[in-house]
């Protein structure tokens, strides 16, 4: 059995259409197939860069053909010489005819650019790579490492043959810089908006910013340090379908706080609406947790309650102390966070102190010590947690993961033997909050918007 596939090219105003062949499926019919029936995905990736082929030399054909012309008396324009590019899709690599013409029209002599030569597809196409392919590149390097990006799409897709890993890295790198860019455009607006003194108390629903910071590794910076802060953030009230999450590695940088009001802005909450921050009580947010909308400053019922955890699994393992009495300090402890959560915090301490001296953990070098001095030093963004709640108003991440595990720790974190450049997880942070909040896609939309028409070059006039 033999299927031969192949493509017709009808060109307007032509006659006859041309006929080319794209593949040939051959099969044995009288072999049993238990090697499985129908394409296999070696030969589809085949038929569709044979396809692609021919589309794109259609397409590169007739562009040349309505661009290789005069402006001014539409005559042909002389070719100086044939350059070839080399353009990236999905579906394989190709090499595009690209020829040079002189931009003087031996008609007319009219110019149709103020250089001597014009080459029309290299102007229309800076980017040489198809605008799905790197978005496909960003989606997959955005949840999964660059290696495996790269050999899952390898695997899947005819162009990934010829992708090695470095280019997905530069490529996802670059989509990371334009959104970077954009974030910081959205920033600057945002100041220039909230610059004058607000006059009108802030109105509407309340909303909940849950901030944090996590670490990853970086190779040795200037001042020794090895580790670089990533702060993230994330929308977690009012209650939407999708996640909003948003994160960056800048460094110290004070304007951080309008760039969290930014990326409130572009999911539709503007600055009238009051904004409540919760966070853990550390220095290294201390500047994005100042949005000129936050009203209020409220540390995260998760993290108090992961601290806790922590001191009961070591009252656990405390020596020297019989079960009876193990159960007793466990309920003690119990009570303290309790008294915490109806926001009696001075009281909760006074318990903890209790403990202190029946455990014999003196100082804050121990699991009961750092809860203490954790407590102390955030004592001020310490609140009623069962009026909050009651009200209805946001008290954590209310999901056993914190935004720092969703957008960092899965993807920068593996083994911890990841180590990024800051540039590097800056671009890629962005990559993977477009992604994970899906707004990949609309974002490539917008860059790359269909039926664009392209202009070729600019009409300049030198000669008439
Ligand atoms: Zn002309």
């Amino acid at each position: 059995m033999r299927i031969s596939i192949q493509a017709c090219i009808e060109r307007a105003g032509e006659q006859p259409s041309k006929v080319i062949e794209v593949a040939v499926i051959e099969r044995n019919a009288d072999v049993a197939p238990a090697s499985g029936l129908g394409l296999f995905i070696r030969e589809s990736q085949e038929i569709l860069r044979q396809l692609q082929t021919v589309v794109l030399t259609e397409q590169v054909d007739q562009f040349i053909r309505i661009t290789g012309r005069c402006q001014l008396c539409g005559g042909r324009l002389g070719i100086k010489d044939t350059k070839f590019l080399v353009y990236r899709t999905a579906f394989g690599k190709a090499r595009l005819r690209s020829p040079r013409f002189y931009s003087y029209c031996s008609a007319c002599g009219y110019c149709s650019s103020n250089k001597g030569t014009l080459s029309p597809l290299a102007q229309a196409l800076p980017e040489r790579v198809h605008p799905q392919w790197t978005w496909l590149q960003c989606r997959y390097a955005s949840v999964m490492s660059y290696r495996l990006a790269q050999i899952f799409l390898r695997d899947a897709f005819a162009g990934g043959r010829e992708l090695p890993c470095s280019s997905v890295k530069l490529n996802v790198g670059r989509v990371g810089q334009r959104l970077e860019q954009e974030a910081q455009r959205a920033t600057m607006m945002m100041a220039a908006v909230t610059a004058p003194p607000r006059s009108s108390p802030l109105t509407g629903t309340p909303i909940g910013l849950q901030i944090d910071a996590g670490y990853i590794k970086t190779p040795r910076q200037e001042d020794g340090k090895r580790w670089t802060p990533v702060v993230a953030s994330k929308l977690i009230w009012p209650k939407t379908p999708r996640t909003h999450a948003h994160a960056y590695a800048v460094g110290r940088d004070p304007t951080q706080g309008l760039r969290q009001q930014a990326f409130l802005q572009s999911v539709g909450i503007g600055p009238q609406a009051p904004v409540t921050v919760i966070s853990d009580g550390g220095d290294d947010i201390s500047f994005a947790c100042k949005l000129p909308s936050a009203t209020a400053r409220v540390l995260d019922w998760y993290h108090i309650g992961m601290r806790f955890e922590n001191l009961l699994m070591a009252l656990r393992g405390l020596r020297g102390t019989d079960a009876y009495s193990k159960n007793r300090l466990r309920e003690r402890v119990l009570k303290a966070k309790w008294l915490l959560w109806y926001g009696e915090s001075k009281r909760c301490l006074e318990r903890l102190e209790s403990v202190r001296r029946d455990t014999g953990w003196v100082g804050a070098r121990n699991p009961l010590g750092r809860v203490i001095r954790y407590l102390r030093c955030c004592s001020r963004y310490l609140a009623n947690y069962q009026q909050r709640r009651a009200q209805g108003l946001p008290i954590s991440s209310a999901g056993a993961e914190s935004v720092v595990d969703y957008v960092i720790g899965q993807r920068m974190k593996r083994n911890g033997h990841m180590r990024w450049t800051i540039a590097g997880a800056n671009g890629l942070l962005q990559v993977r909050c477009a992604v994970l909040n899906g707004e990949d896609i609309s974002n490539f939309r917008r860059w790359y918007p269909l039926g664009r028409q392209i202009m070729p070059y600019a009409l300049v006039d030198c000669k008439v």
